[in-house]
């Protein structure tokens, strides 16, 4: 099918079968099997990786457009495949092995394979290096110890990405190295679904490696000591998306908050004829359109074929930023009804909350723009 017209049919989707599902979400606590059903069905697992293992194969901008699309429905949705099509098959794909891309992508592409990231654990956060979990070599494979906190979908994962220390004596990230890890085998316990502030129907517990031994099978491409370059490859591809999400729910934020505007009457008018109201909504589809093009064109830089980190850094910093600002002008917009619990906006607030933290913190993503800039000072 031709992009355009998936484009299209996404947005249809989006339209009938997304959006008018958000409010089950909450109340039932996930994503239920038939809409994860027609998610499979639509591809959108597969719209990040390569036809030849399966998947849709769109570039980046493409991945970009249908994220705006999609996330202007609840951003529970995306995340139940966000692990899978982002931070998993993209750190796969360029370091993986032949056999463990075919054992993998082909299985993830369909929907069938669901991976979960796992490098955040309760010592380290933004600081991932500090990371303790160890993988110790034995003589079949690697004996894995370590928790891992905050983990997406680790319920429904069928393969962990998992970081882990080889080597507790090398510097920097050169002791650390990535393993493929069944969610089957013994060894692994998943913690309790933390209550979260938004993006409920989302699950991301703690998962306990205890004593789990793996085969030399599970090295990601077979080699130790690759560092944190595989897990930046999954977060460099989440962030992008992260960005295009919150454009997504800018749009989806502007629109309720026109909406509820035009219908509220209040000294006689309606309070989108009153310039204050006006200048809210102007303010945030300008943010939105400036959030809407810098992820577009960190897209496009992409697209090239090198990760241009500090566009990537800019864009998600900027434009989690952003979504912050849109939803609380929402919010303010429908009064003391934005307050309550029974409508998108209110919800809107406290989901969008989370992209300033996740992929990386604001201050995480400021720190990664100055450093670049200052060390290629000559570039610029
Ligand atoms: C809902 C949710 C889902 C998640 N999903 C996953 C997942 O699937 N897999 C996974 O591995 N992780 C996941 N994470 C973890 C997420 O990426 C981390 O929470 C994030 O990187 C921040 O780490 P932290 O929470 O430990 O905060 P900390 O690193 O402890 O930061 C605390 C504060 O200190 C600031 N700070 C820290 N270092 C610096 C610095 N050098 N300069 C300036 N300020 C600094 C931060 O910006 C923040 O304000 C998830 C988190 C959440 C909340």
């Amino acid at each position: 099918m031709k992009f355009k017209n998936y484009l299209e049919e996404v947005k249809k989707f989006t339209n009938e079968i997304l959006i008018p599902n958000e409010t089950l979400l909450e109340d039932e606590g996930n994503v239920s099997k038939d809409i994860i059903q027609e998610i499979i069905d639509i591809g959108l697992f597969g719209i990040s990786i390569p036809e030849q293992y399966g998947g849709a194969g769109y570039n980046m901008e493409e991945q970009i457009l249908l994220t705006y699309e999609f996330t202007r429905a609840s951003a529970v949705y995306r995340s139940r495949f966000s692990t899978t099509i982002g931070l998993c098959s993209q750190a796969l794909l360029d370091f993986g092995t032949e056999e463990q891309k075919e054992k993998y992508l082909p299985g993830m592409a369909k929907g069938e394979i669901v991976g979960s990231f796992a490098l955040t654990e309760p010592n380290a956060g933004s600081d991932a290096l500090s990371l303790e979990t160890e993988a110790i070599k034995n003589d079949n494979g690697y004996t894995i110890n370590g928790t891992k906190r905050y983990i997406t979908n680790a319920p429904y994962a069928n393969v962990f990405l998992v970081m882990a220390k080889t080597d507790s004596l090398a510097k920097g990230s050169k002791g650390i190295s990535s393993f493929l890890v069944d969610s089957k085998l013994d060894g692994i316990k998943i913690g309790e679904t933390p209550k979260m502030l938004g993006q409920k129907g989302s699950v991301s517990p703690e998962v306990f490696f205890k004593d789990c031994n793996v085969g030399m099978d599970s090295l990601l491409g077979g080699k130790e000591g690759g560092g944190l370059g595989p897990a930046l490859r999954g977060i460099n591809h989440a962030r992008l998306h992260v960005a295009g999400t919150c454009v997504g729910q800018a749009k989806r934020l502007i629109s309720e908050a026109i909406k509820f505007a035009n219908n509220r009457k209040q000294f006689n008018q309606s309070i989108s004829e009153m310039p204050a109201i006006q200048n809210l909504i102007a303010d945030s589809y300008s943010e939105m359109l400036a959030a809407e093009a810098l992820t577009l064109k960190a897209a496009k830089e992409f697209d090239k074929g090198h990760i241009p980190e500090t566009e990537i850094s800019s864009a998600k910093y900027f434009s989690s930023e952003m979504v912050s600002k849109v939803a609380d002008r929402a919010l303010q917009i429908m009064g003391g009804a934005g307050y309550m619990e029974d409508n998108p906006i209110t919800r809107f607030y406290r989901d969008t909350r989370l992209f300033r933290l996740y992929e990386g913190t604001s201050q995480i993503q400021q720190r990664n723009i100055a450093r670049k800039l200052i060390k290629n000072e000559d570039q610029r």
